[in-house]
């Protein structure tokens, strides 16, 4: 069976061709800036090298056709006919309240996600092109709709409720919804499967650190907390997201700059965090060199980072009573062994204790806490596509 996964946003397409007898790749790539100059596919056939192609693509309608064209070119393609798709599995930011699993994609799931752009106005709609798109393409081809948010739909009330009068989470659904729900989900799986225990029998933490960053206290196999909110700004600071803010801050600065919401939303989406403290760079190893070379502003946004992330995990074990396991994912988690020992200082009180010789690693799978460590602390690369896979298999086959 091949499952050919979608990955939209508003102006890229992701994509990745499984082969769900072994779970391989057969081949992946992506679309990058459709609708604008200078757009072009980079594809690559598992085994073979990157084939770049710059052409006109002016929605993400032609972008699926130019993603179909590679997929069976007769070189670096990966089928001989699109009969050899069994599916098409898309990963959808925000389901609001309304999933708290992966769906089989309808006119009625298409409605329900309409009715969340609200929610979600950069992503949802970019997620809703690429079914449109695929629907068109491959009109009986059936679609499944794996969401960010559904992982953290089991949180209960006390921790996705905000201190606003309450009517407003009735009229406008005014709550924390949390994001990067499919990478918690993935590697909380792997982390119990990793130190040999049911995951129903596990306190997890996990830190899902890339240019957005969620952490998420996983309990019993279910989340129970998470960091980001009712959008994905929140939480510890970001690339260029400013995390937890006073709310109270956003009006101040608004009336003292004279700006309205949307610009002040760019400032908290997009010139804030690790770049907006540093004034160097959104990207951690920037951040690392220059702190490194005696930059104080570059060193306190690093600090600010392990800091915020600390609070996080010690909050979460207090939440769940304890903490067995933690994980760290994504690019920073994977690939900066400095962050795991900055995050991870200090926590020995609870348990976390790191081997510096066993955190020297980098995109891959290790455990790098000390053999006496109470607490198992782990590296696991993410794997988003393969869980979007694997619902839109068990979809298509079992139905449910
Ligand atoms: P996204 O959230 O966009 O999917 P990623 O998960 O790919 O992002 O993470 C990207 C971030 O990972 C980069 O901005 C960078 O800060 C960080 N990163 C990647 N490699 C390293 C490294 N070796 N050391 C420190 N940070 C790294």
């Amino acid at each position: 069976m091949k499952i050919l996964v979608v990955n939209c946003g508003s102006s890229s397409l992701k994509y990745q061709l499984f082969d769900m007898t072994d779970e391989s790749v057969l081949a992946k790539g992506l679309v990058e800036r459709i609708g604008i100059e200078g757009a072009r596919i980079k594809h690559v056939k598992t085994g073979m090298d990157t084939v770049i192609k710059n052409t006109d693509i002016p929605n993400h309608k032609v972008a699926f056709k130019v993603v179909v064209e590679a997929l069976l070119d007769e070189n670096h393609g990966a089928i001989k006919s699109l009969d050899e798709l069994s599916a098409v599995g898309h990963r959808v930011v925000h389901a609001g309240e309304k999933y708290a699993g992966s769906v089989i994609i309808t006119q009625g799931v298409i409605d329900a996600l309409e009715e969340c752009v609200p929610l979600a106005p950069l992503h949802n709609p970019a997620n809703l092109m690429g079914i449109y798109a695929v629907t068109e393409a491959l009109p009986n081809i059936p679609q499944a709709g794996v969401f960010d948010t559904a992982f953290h739909q089991t949180m209960p009330g006390c921790a996705y409720m905000y201190g606003v009068p309450y009517h407003y989470y009735e009229k406008y659904k005014v709550r924390r919804y949390g994001f990067h729900g499919t990478s918690h989900f993935y590697v909380s799986r792997r982390a119990a499967e990793i130190v040999g225990k049911p995951v129903e029998s596990l306190n997890i933490v996990t830190c899902h650190m890339g240019n957005g960053s969620s952490i998420t206290a996983v309990k019993a196999g279910k989340s129970v907390d998470t960091s980001m909110g009712f959008s994905p700004l929140p939480g510890v600071i970001m690339g260029t997201r400013c995390g937890d803010v006073d709310a109270l801050l956003v009006s101040f600065l608004a009336e003292q700059e004279g700006i309205d919401n949307k610009a002040m939303s760019h400032v908290l989406n997009k010139e804030s965090g690790l770049l907006g403290i540093s004034g160097i760079s959104s990207d951690l190893r920037d951040i690392e060199e220059a702190a490194d070379g005696g930059n104080q502003r570059a060193k306190l946004a690093e600090e600010m980072l392990f800091y915020g992330v600390k609070k996080y995990i010690g909050s979460y074990a207090a939440a769940m009573g304890g903490m067995d396991v933690l994980v760290f994912t994504a690019g920073i988690g994977e690939n900066s062994a400095r962050a795991r020992e900055g995050i991870c200082e200090g926590l020995e009180f609870m348990g976390v204790k790191i081997d510096r010789e066993k955190n020297k690693v980098r995109g891959e799978e290790r455990i790098i806490s000390a053999d006496d460590s109470k607490v198992k602390v782990i590296v696991i690369p993410t794997d988003e596509e393969l869980v979007i896979a694997r619902d839109t298999k068990r979809l298509v086959t079992d139905g449910k």
